[in-house]
C-alpha cells in the first residue's frame, strides 16, 4: 500500500513554526516513500481567532517558500477535491446520519443553561467535567425535544454526538511513541456535528482522512490527547485509522512550549526576516527527527529525501534555538551562489530606503542602465564582502548600510570613531596625502589603493594602524567593517574623495 499523508491546516493567520515543520515531515515522508502528500484547509471552526481568511495564503506561501508543494491542494485541485472542509459540509452531514441510524451517535438537544449548570455541577463536586451522556438515551432526549419544541414554539437545535463505548480501552498506534491506551468511559461523548451542520473537527478529519486514503497522519503533539477520540470516530464509522506520527514538542530553551515569550514563532517572521529556505527546511526537520549517529547538521534537501524515516523522529521535546538557526543560516548563506544572495537582499535595502525603487518596466532604457550602472552594479560590488559576516538577509542594511548612504562629514559619522580618530594630529596631512594620492590612481584596485596607505605610513612616519584606522574612519564613518583597501575599492574613487575631503575640509 503506498504511502498517503496530509498536512491539514487551519487557516489561523501565519503558521505556526511547529505546523510547518509538521507540513515538510508530511512532505518528506511522502517524497521518501514515492507517495502522496495532499493539503486540506480545515476550516470549520469559524470563531474569529481560528478563522482568518488571509491566513490562507500564509499556509500557501510557506509551502512554496519551501519548496513543499504538495501533490494535491485547493490551488491544484485532485483525486478528493474540494480540499476546503467548509466546501465539504453534505458529506459530513450524510456521515453523521449514518452514524444516528446506526445508533453510533445520537442528537443532543441540551439547552446552553443545562450544559453551564452540568458543568457547575460537576466543578462544585469536583469530578472531571464532561458531557453527563444525557440525551443517549432516547427517551430522555425526546423528552428535552419536546420540552423545547413548546418552550420556543419551533424545532429545537441539536448537535450529533459521538455514542462512545463505555468499557474498553482504544489502543492509538504512534509510530514515534508507541501504542498508547485509553480508557473508553473517561472519553466525551464528543460532538460531531454542530447546531450550525457545521462538522467538529473529529468528523471532518475522518471523513476526509477516510476519502483520501491516508495511511500516516503526522501531526503536531497537542493533537496527541484527543487522538483517541478521532480513533473511535473512525471505528464507528467503520473505517480502519490510519497510523499515528506524533513528533515531539518544540520547547523554547526554558523547556516550555515555544510560544511569543521565547521570540516569534510564526514563520512569516522568519521569512520577512530574511532566512533561506534552505536553511529553514534543514533546522525545522532536525527539530525532533535524527539524522543518524554521524555528527553532522548541514543537509541539503535531497540528502533529507534520502535519509528521512519515521524512526528517526525521537521523543523527548526539541529545543527551538534561534541561535543555531542564525548560525545554520549564515552557513547556507556563504554557501549560496553570491548572486542569489545580493538579488535577495536588494529588497531590504529599497526598504531601509537606502536604494531607490526599480524604474518601471516602461521606463526609458537610459533611466534603467543608470539604476543598473549606479545601483545594481555598486550593490553587486559592496554586498559580497559583507555575505561572510551575515547570519540573516536583513542584517545586510546595517552591514552595508554606510557605502549607500550620503555621507557627509560629520553627519553620519559614528561620534566614538572621530573622537578617538579624527583628533590624532597627523589628520590633515594624512588626508591630504590621501587625497591627492589616490586622485592621482588611473587604477583603482585594492592593491593600488593599498599602496597609496602604506606609503602615507611612511611619508608621516607614523605606525600603519594610526593610517588604516583613520582612513577607515574617514571614508565610512565606523570602525568596523570589511577590509580596508577593499572597501575603499567597492566605495569607488569618487565616493571615497567626497568623503575624505568632506572630513579635511571640517576636521
Ligand atoms: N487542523 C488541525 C490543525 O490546525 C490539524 C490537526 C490534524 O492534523 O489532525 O493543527
Ligand atoms: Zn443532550
Amino acid at each position: 500500500m503506498s504511502v498517503r499523508v496530509r498536512y491539514a491546516p487551519s487557516p489561523t493567520g501565519s503558521p505556526h513554526v511547529g505546523n510547518v515543520r509538521t507540513a515538510i515531515y508530511n512532505w518528506l515522508f511522502a517524497k521518501k516513500e514515492g507517495g502522496h502528500f495532499l493539503v486540506r484547509l480545515e476550516d470549520t471552526d469559524r470563531s474569529p481567532e481560528r478563522y482568518v481568511p488571509e491566513g490562507i495564503f500564509d499556509i500557501e506561501n510557506s509551502l512554496r517558500f519551501l519548496g513543499a508543494i504538495p501533490d494535491a491542494w485547493w490551488i491544484t485541485g485532485g483525486p478528493d477535491a474540494p480540499y476546503v472542509q467548509s466546501q465539504r459540509l453534505p458529506t459530513y452531514q450524510e456521515a453523521a446520519e449514518r452514524l444516528i441510524s446506526e445508533g453510533k451517535a445520537y442528537r443532543c438537544y441540551c439547552s446552553k443553561e443545562r450544559l453551564d449548570t452540568m458543568r457547575a455541577e460537576q466543578q462544585a463536586r469536583g469530578v472531571p467535567s464532561g458531557y453527563d451522556r444525557h440525551c443517549r438515551n432516547t427517551e430522555r432526549a425526546e423528552a428535552l425535544r419536546q420540552k423545547r419544541l413548546a418552550e420556543e414554539g419551533k424545532e429545537p437545535t441539536s448537535v450529533v454526538r459521538l455514542a462512545m463505548p463505555l468499557d474498553g480501552v482504544t489502543i492509538l498506534h504512534d509510530v514515534v511513541r508507541g501504542d498508547i491506551s485509553y480508557e473508553n468511559k473517561l472519553q466525551d461523548d464528543q460532538v460531531l456535528l454542530k447546531s450550525d451542520g457545521f462538522p467538529t473537527y473529529f468528523l471532518a478529519a475522518a471523513v476526509d482522512d477516510h476519502a483520501s486514503g491516508i495511511t500516516h497522519i503526522i501531526r503536531g503533539d497537542d493533537w496527541l490527547s484527543s487522538a483517541p477520540k478521532l480513533v473511535q470516530v473512525f471505528v464507528a464509522l467503520g473505517w480502519e485509522p490510519p497510523k499515528f506520527v506524533h513528533p515531539p514538542l518544540i520547547v523554547g530553551p526554558d523547556g516550555k512550549k515555544l510560544s511569543k515569550r521565547h521570540g516569534a514563532t510564526q514563520f512569516s517572521w522568519f521569512m520577512e526576516q530574511g532566512y533561506l529556505p534552505e536553511a529553514l527546511f534543514n533546522f525545522l526537520v532536525l527539530l525532533g527527527w535524527s539524522a543518524g549517529s554521524e555528527n553532522r547538521e548541514l543537509f541539503s534537501v535531497p540528502e533529507l529525501v534520502e535519509r528521512f524515516n519515521l524512526e528517526g523522529m525521537t521523543q523527548h521535546p526539541a529545543v527551538f534555538d534561534y541561535d543555531k538557526l542564525k548560525w545554520m543560516n549564515g552557513q547556507y548563506i556563504r554557501k549560496s551562489e553570491p548572486g542569489r544572495i545580493i538579488g535577495m537582499c536588494l529588497p531590504y535595502l529599497r526598504k531601509a530606503g537606502l536604494i531607490p525603487e526599480a524604474p518601471a518596466p516602461d521606463a526609458k532604457d537610459e533611466v534603467k542602465e543608470t539604476y543598473r550602472k549606479e545601483v545594481l552594479d555598486y550593490a553587486r560590488r559592496v554586498i559580497p564582502l559583507e555575505i561572510e559576516r551575515m547570519k540573516v538577509l536583513s542584517e545586510v542594511t546595517e552591514l552595508v548600510g554606510f557605502f549607500f548612504k550620503d555621507l557627509s562629514f560629520p553627519e553620519g559619522y559614528d561620534p566614538k570613531a572621530v573622537t578617538k580618530w579624527m583628533g590624532m594630529a597627523h589628520i590633515k596631512p594624512l588626508l591630504t596625502f590621501e587625497i591627492e594620492q589616490f586622485g592621482a590612481l588611473t587604477e583603482w584596485t585594492p592593491e593600488t589603493i593599498e599602496q597609496v596607505v602604506r606609503a602615507a605610513a611612511e611619508k608621516l612616519d607614523v605606525k600603519f594602524a594610526e593610517v588604516i584606522h583613520p582612513t577607515r574612519v574617514a571614508a565610512t564613518g565606523q570602525t568596523v567593517g570589511p577590509g580596508l583597501f577593499e572597501t575603499l575599492w567597492a566605495l569607488g574613487k569618487e565616493r571615497t574623495l567626497k568623503r575624505l575631503t568632506s572630513v579635511l575640509e571640517k576636521v
